[in-house]
């Protein structure tokens, strides 16, 4: 953490009537430490703000930076133009007070500025306080929420309707849905199913069907640790991703038995499913012992699968949107916010996982998920959790799997026994996607119209 805050990666931007105050704002960050992006202007020649305002806001919609600052002469235009782009929040501000508020309870990623207002010193002050501060959630977090739901209800709509051609209004329709939904996440864990050669077999029918018909989604295999060097050599410059089942969070050291990053790493995995309920149940694995392997992964470049899911007692007293909300809040404790789009969620109830399970309800695993994403949106901000797919996993099948696609907050599906054969696993991503693909946009992004 440097002096501004975690905030290092900050872009800035302005017209040229901005251009004195933004070179000073943009010195005053580097010299705290911060990576500064530039967008410009960089001399006086008049330029519209909204087209730097837009590039900025853009940056900041696809999460290339979570702050950024603006700088025209009153502020208003800025903050104006960048709040078109959805999924921004930029405030303008001209005292110490809206700076410090507007981050705490407006989770507001973009500061504008006015230059014929606020002079360099006031602008520095600015500045300090607006990184300085974080969003508070609690009952700010329901209002940021709020805010998105407006967003989805009428610029969604309002865009999409406002053009008549089939094609770009398809495309349209298809730019307004978070990514989450374009692209779900399926996958599946063997647990301590299948020999090398079993292994291998699979790994090379799942990438020869889903060569011969491309799917919407990203597709992972976790196999036993004994055979992921070789899976890996097999999906080598394949779509389908790989990663193992579990990890120590140590690079090495006295831990018989154990894996470390650096192992899992080496054999060309890319992501490690942490805190299973199975782990948790029948070998003590903590959330304190999640949260360490969840940043040890970070740290190595692997994408953490955390599972969450409360027991059947947990459910059978209510509690189990308790449980998983520590869970997540335990598993994340110190992640930075820049991280948080890097990791996978899978919420696996105990008791709908494994021979005995029951399914799951598919409103109530909604349900679940939004609760999930409402704890990660107090902790980072709404934009942020909106970024994070959280698949469910539990007694998944084919002919179950229509009836998750149908839920707007399940972003895939993580199998267990279902997916042991290709031929099933096909099937359920096959459904998953095809379900996706008919329904109207609308249940899926809010308020989004359908494409007639
Ligand atoms: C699991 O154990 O993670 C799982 C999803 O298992 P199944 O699909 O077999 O219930």
């Amino acid at each position: 953490m440097n002096e501004a805050g975690q905030h290092s990666k900050i872009a800035i931007g302005c017209d040229h009537n901005g251009l004195e105050i933004k070179n000073l704002l943009r010195d005053h960050l580097i010299e705290r430490g911060c990576e500064v992006v530039d967008f410009g202007v960089h001399d006086n020649e008049p330029v519209d703000y909204p087209e730097i305002a837009g590039s900025v806001a853009e940056a900041v919609q696809k999460g290339t930076f979570n702050r950024a600052v603006l700088v025209c002469g009153t502020g208003a235009g800025m903050a104006i133009a960048a709040n078109k782009v959805p999924g921004v929040r930029a405030v303008c501000v001209h005292d110490p007070y809206t700076a410090e508020r507007a981050r705490a309870s407006n989770d507001a990623q973009i500061m504008t500025l006015g230059s014929q207002i606020v002079g360099s010193s006031l602008a520095i002050q600015l500045i300090d306080i607006w990184l300085a501060s974080e969003f508070q959630g609690g009952r700010s977090a329901p209002k940021v929420a709020k805010i998105c739901e407006l967003e989805r209800k009428y610029w969604n709509v309002a865009s999409v309707s406002g053009c008549t051609d089939r094609e770009t209004k398809s495309a349209l329709a298809a730019t307004l849905q978070p990514e989450r939904l374009l692209t779900p996440w399926l996958g599946t864990s063997w647990k301590m199913n299948k020999t090398r050669t079993e292994a291998r077999e699979y790994a090379q029918l799942l990438i020869e069907a889903m060569e011969a018909s491309p799917l919407p989604a990203t597709v992972f295999i976790l196999p036993p640790f004994t055979a992921l060097d070789s899976v890996c050599e097999i999906t080598r410059g394949a779509a389908l991703k790989v990663g193992a089942q579990n990890m120590h969070w140590a690079d090495d050291g006295p831990y018989t038995g154990e894996v470390s990053p650096l192992m899992i790493k080496e054999s060309g995995a890319e992501l490690v499913e942490l805190g299973h309920f199975e782990r948790r149940q029948e070998f003590g694995e903590t959330d304190s012992s999640v949260n360490r392997k969840v940043r040890s992964a970070l740290e190595h470049g692997l994408r953490p699968l955390i599972c969450v899911g409360e027991t059947d007692v947990q459910q059978a007293y209510s509690v189990a949107e308790e449980v998983v909300a520590c869970q997540v809040k335990i598993a994340l404790h110190d992640v930075g916010t820049d991280r948080i789009p890097d990791i996978l969620i899978a919420y696996e109830p105990g008791w709908a996982i494994g021979e005995k399970g029951t399914e799951a309800n598919p409103v109530h695993v909604n349900a679940m998920h939004l609760r999930i994403r409402e704890v990660i949106g107090y902790q980072y901000g709404q934009s942020i959790a909106e970024k994070v797919h959280i698949l469910y996993g539990g007694s998944v099948t084919s002919t179950n799997a229509a009836a998750f696609a149908c839920q707007p907050e399940v972003d895939g599906l993580f199998v267990g026994r279902a997916a042991w054969e290709v031929g099933s696993f096909v099937d359920i991503i096959r459904t998953f996607c095809a379900t996706r693909s008919e329904l109207p946009a609308s249940p899926l992004a809010g308020n989004l119209i359908g494409v007639a």
